[in-house]
């Protein structure tokens, strides 16, 4: 059984998106990231981070792209923010 992660659309979840269950596409640790704040929040943040793959143990399936895995999932943001570049 895998399970679809409700901010990135990763529909590989091992477990259900609760639990501390940490998404290797964006990173979302649920039942912490999400306590306070919406999927939607969630993805924008995730979006405007510049939609990285986030896991360093599980690897990145090959042609990934974050958003056509939002666009599967029918979770593209109807409005798309330019992301924001952050000067390190
Ligand atoms: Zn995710």
């Amino acid at each position: 059984m895998m399970y679809l992660c409700p901010v990135c659309g990763y529909p590989k979840l091992i477990a259900p998106p609760a639990d501390y269950m940490i998404c290797p596409s964006c990173g979302t640790e649920f039942g912490y990231d999400d306590f306070a704040t919406s999927y939607e929040e969630l993805r924008n943040e995730w979006l405007s981070r510049g939609a990285l793959w986030f896991s360093r143990n599980t690897p990145k399936p090959e042609g990934w792209s974050p958003m056509s895995q939002l666009g599967q999932a029918g979770l593209l943001p109807s409005r798309l923010e330019a992301p924001t570049e952050s000067t390190i």
